[in-house]
Order: structure tokens, then C-alpha cells, then sequence
């Protein structure tokens, strides 16, 4: 099989597995008690850049010819690690729905019931599913050929985290206070003891 076609198949199947590991949690969500949301029209403009990123530019690569200018020559090799890399990031995306339960949120929000999670993957990291995100876009990175696809879901995500990530430690440490701050003292962010 061609090698791009087979690329092709590999993202179209993670963004299924993607969707089917999160689909429960929405619907579980939806019956919970909001109390606390922040920022909701700067992140739902976040999470546009992050859909554009991750999604509809690589969909685009998938189904039309608007980036063939910027690809380039691909590798078995190339196309075996970015499969790899989505594998793993999908695996981290399933730990961190299942660690985090019904305090799981598209946008920043708190719930009546919430508690703040420290066990599971979430003891290395305070940002685990985001993590994941940055997998996820070294992975598209990586299985596609393409200098305008490739990078497009480092660049999405990546605003979505630099704009997003204060304020949501903010609302934690309003939330949470001194629990949260002991938290923070002894994890980081995104990669255990690096940051
Ligand atoms: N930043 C986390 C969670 C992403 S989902 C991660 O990357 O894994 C975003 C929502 O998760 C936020 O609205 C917040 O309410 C909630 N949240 C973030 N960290 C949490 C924690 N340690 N425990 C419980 N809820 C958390």
C-alpha cells in the first residue's frame, strides 16, 4: 500500500480513537452541577485554534491538494514513529479521562461535586491530559510529510496551552488552596521532574 495512504489511515483512525474514548465522559459530564466557569468566549476562541490544529488542517491534508507545496519526502521509518508516538498518546489521553472522572471539563470549569484528582498519572504530572495533546501533535508532527500539516497541531494546541494554563492553575489554587499548593510543590506541569 501507498505509504501516504497508509499515513492517512493511521491519523483518520486515531482521531476515532480519540473520540471514542472521550464520548463517555461528555455524556457523563452533562449531569453535573457547574460552579465555577471562567473565561468562556477567550476559550472557546482557544479551542477553535486547537481544532484548527489538530484537526482541520491535517483533515484538509488527508482530503485535498491545498498543502501538496509543502510536502516532502517521506520514510517507512518516519511513518513507523509518528504511529508509535500516536499510540502512546492515545493511551495517555484513556489514563488521564479515566484518573480524572467526572472533574474532566472541555473548558475551565468547577464542578459542585469536585475533587481534585493527585492519584493515578496525575502523581507525575498536574497536566497529564495535556500531555497527551503535545503527543498527540509530536505524533502528527511526525506521520505527516507536510511542513504545513505536520507542525499545524504544535502550533494549535500550543496557544491553547500558553493562554490557558495560568488561568487554570488560578482557578485550581482559588478552588482548591493549599491542597492545590502542595500539589504544585511537588509536580510538574507536563514531563515528570523536567517541567
Ligand atoms: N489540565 C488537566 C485537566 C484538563 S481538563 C490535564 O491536563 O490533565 C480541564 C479541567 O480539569 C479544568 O476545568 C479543571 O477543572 C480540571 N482539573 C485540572 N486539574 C485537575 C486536578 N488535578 N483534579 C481535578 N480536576 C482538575
Amino acid at each position: 500500500m501507498n505509504l501516504l495512504l497508509a499515513a492517512k489511515i493511521v491519523w483518520a483512525a486515531g482521531c476515532i480513537g480519540w473520540y471514542v474514548i472521550r464520548l463517555p465522559f461528555e455524556r457523563k459530564v452533562k449531569r453535573e452541577r457547574v460552579v465555577d466557569a471562567r473565561d468562556r468566549l477567550r476559550e472557546l476562541i482557544l479551542l477553535s485554534c486547537s481544532t484548527a490544529g489538530l484537526g482541520i488542517v491535517p483533515l484538509l491534508w488527508a482530503t485535498s491538494r491545498v498543502f501538496d507545496f509543502a510536502n516532502y519526502p517521506y520514510s517507512v521509518l518516519q511513518f513507523a514513529l509518528g504511529t508509535l508516538t500516536f499510540v502512546l498518546a492515545l493511551w495517555l489521553f484513556r489514563r488521564t479521562h479515566r484518573d480524572l472522572g467526572k472533574n474532566w471539563s472541555v473548558t475551565l470549569e468547577i464542578k459542585d461535586t469536585h475533587k481534585l484528582v493527585t492519584g493515578g498519572v496525575y502523581r507525575h504530572v498536574r497536566h497529564p491530559m495535556y500531555s497527551a495533546f503535545f503527543l498527540w501533535a509530536l505524533a502528527q508532527l511526525i506521520l505527516i510529510p507536510n511542513w504545513v500539516a505536520g507542525p499545524a497541531g504544535f502550533i494549535g494546541f500550543g496557544i491553547l496551552y500558553a493562554f490557558r494554563i495560568g488561568r487554570e492553575e488560578k482557578m485550581m489554587l482559588d478552588t482548591f488552596g493549599d491542597e492545590y499548593r502542595a500539589y504544585s510543590a511537588r509536580t510538574a506541569r507536563l514531563i515528570p521532574g523536567v517541567y
